[in-house]
């Protein structure tokens, strides 16, 4: 069984056919690029798959459940923006403790995994600095460790380099690649950068006009 599937999958806006007939499955422990230009439909899945909006027809399953039979709490599923999204007047810590705090896990607890990912995402000792104070790499690390903080099952990722200049990003997607591979989590990434996908991804499916163009390895697609 696959861990997320995508069934026949449509989605107007207004007029405008953000998904046509969207299928494809991702297994467990995948790592899945969908690549498009701007405008192709690419968030609008990401954002059905995390249950944020609702498909007009189709199914989506994760791991053989209706995402909306799954309440929202338990789809275990992070997501990083491509904008940082960190809470501006919360320490390094605090960003990455919320979700947890939340979750009403004990503060031990919570110390030890928050410094856990501190060290995952290399920035051990920043735990008391605030966002303005980091760069635009660790910024997004810091967003990494938040949508990880809790043990999702699933990572989605929208377009996490878009806001970082172009040297740090193409350190940052290897880094990306090996940390996604250490923890092993089914990840889908969101980019418009036929590079990036390759660089990143095992599998890539191209989008365009809101329908899947194509489907397969990075070298297949190259
Ligand atoms: P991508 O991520 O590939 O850039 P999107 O999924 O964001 O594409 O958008 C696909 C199309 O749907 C775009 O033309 C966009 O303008 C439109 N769209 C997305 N979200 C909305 C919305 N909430 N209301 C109206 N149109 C939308
Ligand atoms: P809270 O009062 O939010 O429950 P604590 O009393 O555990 O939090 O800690 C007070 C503040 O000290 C936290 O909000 C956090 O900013 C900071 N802090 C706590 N532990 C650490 C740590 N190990 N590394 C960095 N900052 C920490």
């Amino acid at each position: 069984q696959s861990y997320v599937e995508l069934r026949h999958i449509n989605k107007m806006y207004n007029d405008y056919k953000a998904s046509d007939d969207i299928s494809f499955s991702i297994q467990k422990g995948q790592l899945i690029a969908l690549l498009g230009p701007s405008g192709s439909g690419k968030t609008t899945i990401l954002r059905m798959i995390a249950g944020l909006e609702n498909a007009d027809s189709g199914e989506i399953l994760i791991d053989g459940k209706k995402v909306n039979d799954i309440p929202a709490a338990k789809r275990g599923i992070g997501f990083v923006f491509q904008n940082y999204a960190l809470f501006r007047y919360m320490t390094v810590y605090d960003n990455i403790a919320f979700g947890l705090k939340v979750a009403k896990w004990k503060r031990k607890e919570i110390d030890e995994r928050v410094q856990e990912l501190l060290k995952l995402v290399n920035l051990e000792g920043l735990g008391n600095r605030y966002p303005y104070e980091l760069s635009g790499g660790q910024r997004q690390r810091v967003a990494f460790a938040r949508a990880l903080a809790p043990n999702p099952e699933l990572l989605l990722l929208d377009e996490p380099f878009a806001a970082i200049d172009a040297k740090v990003r193409i350190e940052l997607r290897t880094w990306l690649k090996e940390m996604i591979r250490k923890v092993g989590i089914t990840s889908i990434f969101v980019t418009h950068d036929q590079e990036e996908a390759i660089e990143v991804a095992d599998e890539i499916i191209v989008t365009n006009h809101g329908r899947i163009e194509q489907k397969g390895s990075p070298i297949a697609i190259y």
